[in-house]
């Protein structure tokens, strides 16, 4: 058997997106796909003359077009393949959940259709130029994560992963997990990110930490320093932020200083 055809289809395809991006998490609800979008309205918010995509394989659970409030919109073939959904001038959005029927339809396939499926987005999306592709995938490591894998690893350019998580032991557990995945594979990690670290009452501004960590309380960083791996920021916990995202609201316009933006601006500045 020879090398899997969609790799040099995928190279050609993204020979004009210089970064790859891949953002993992080793449980669900840990705030993936959130942090997905927000780095990616960040990076179109901060570099305006430059062009980034999205791009959603979670094919079991894709949460993307929700998040952008681009919820059943339809996406088009051309000559020159699929047409992502434009979310802002500079940024465009693909996901399976644009192809499918109804919000509330399943996708129940097995590894090798995943796999189809992850070559025809990755090989068939006319994104034009992009400096960066960020791409959700499912939690947890899977055919999914495989495959992305593989075709990635054939492009040309830079591509590297982001790891996140809460503080809580049984998420870093997992984390820990897929940290080792991707030196045995030979993803570049460009960093972890901390999700829900702390909670600032409104009310009376007392900062809590929800996730309480019986170790530490910066088990995220010394993870990070005990496995040689960048911690790129801590990100709040923000009802607001939940809010926006089940309303495909822009939360960084809605709410420029809050400290969640100045978070992943910050977060940003260090990949
Ligand atoms: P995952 O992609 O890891 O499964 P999601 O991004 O879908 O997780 O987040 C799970 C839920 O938590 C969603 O309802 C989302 O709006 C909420 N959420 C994620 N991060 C935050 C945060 N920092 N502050 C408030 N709510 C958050």
């Amino acid at each position: 058997k020879g090398p899997d055809p969609g790799i040099a289809l995928v190279k050609q395809r993204l020979c004009d997106v210089k970064n790859k991006l891949m953002v993992l998490s080793g449980k669900g609800g840990v705030g993936k796909s959130t942090t997905t979008s927000l780095l990616a309205r960040m990076f179109a918010h901060m570099n305006q003359e430059q062009n980034f995509g999205v791009l959603d394989i979670d094919i079991c659970g894709p949460s993307q077009p929700r998040v952008f409030g681009v919820l059943g919109e339809q996406v088009h073939q051309s000559g020159s393949g699929w047409s992502p959904v434009f979310i802002e001038d500079n940024l465009s959005l693909m996901s399976i959940g644009f192809l499918l029927g109804s919000p509330d339809d399943a996708v129940i396939w097995r590894g090798p259709k995943k796999n189809g499926m992850i070559r025809q987005f990755l090989s068939e999306v006319d994104w034009g130029q992009l400096d960066y592709l960020v791409i959700d995938t499912p939690p947890g490591t899977s055919d999914e994560h495989l495959s992305a894998t593989t075709y990635l690893a054939g492009t040309d350019g830079s591509w590297g992963t982001v790891l996140v998580t809460t503080p809580q032991e049984v998420s870093l557990l997992d984390v820990r997990k897929q940290i080792t995945f991707c030196k045995k594979m030979k993803v570049p990690i460009v960093g972890i990110i901390e999700n829900m670290s702390t909670f600032v009452c409104p009310k009376c501004t007392v900062e809590s930490i929800i996730f309480p960590n019986s170790t530490s309380a910066n088990s995220t960083e010394e993870m990070c320093t005990e496995m040689n791996v960048k911690f790129l920021g801590k990100l709040p916990l923000d009802p607001r932020l939940a809010r926006c995202c089940d309303e495909g609201k822009d939360f960084l316009t809605e709410f420029k200083t809050s400290p969640t933006v100045i978070a992943i601006k910050n977060i940003i500045l260090e990949i």
